[in-house]
């Protein structure tokens, strides 16, 4: 078994971690959809499924900003969403995620508001390694 993972969207590394980590806390909205659809070996037990909205962009033109903003389910997600690329960053000791709504961020909310932000950053995490019941 893997003990670091990535995940990657539309050719772009969007998240890197150990896999305890990964399963556990996955930051990035993507990786968060894609976790919801894992089956949980347990028939008492459900998992929220996250369903993604539209059709996988072409990787030949993706979308501007975040390449995920037009599918993103992240409660913050908004006009600075489709203008800055978000940089993939240290959220967490070893734990890198490119998402400017997650905290911590070196996207500073100036540089965001000068963008079209709305929303500030906050944490937002509905899928974890535990499903809930
Ligand atoms: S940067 Fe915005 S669109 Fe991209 S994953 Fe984060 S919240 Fe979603």
């Amino acid at each position: 078994m893997a003990s670091r993972v990535a995940v990657m969207y539309l050719g772009r590394l969007v998240e890197f971690a150990s896999a305890g980590d990964l399963y556990r806390e996955p930051l990035m909205p993507y990786t968060q959809a894609l976790l919801s659809a894992v089956p949980v070996p347990d028939p008492v037990t459900k998992r929220q499924r996250i369903v993604l909205a539209g059709d996988v962009p072409s990787p030949a033109n993706p979308p501007s900003g975040c390449v995920f903003h037009p599918r993103c389910h992240h409660p913050a997600r908004d006009a600075a969403c489709a203008a800055i690329v978000p940089p993939l960053e240290e959220k967490a000791p070893g734990h890198w995620v490119a998402c400017i709504k997650q905290p911590p961020t070196g996207v500073s909310w100036d540089t965001q508001r000068e963008a079209g932000a709305t929303k500030q950053p906050e944490r937002h995490l509905p899928v974890s390694g535990s499903a809930v019941s």
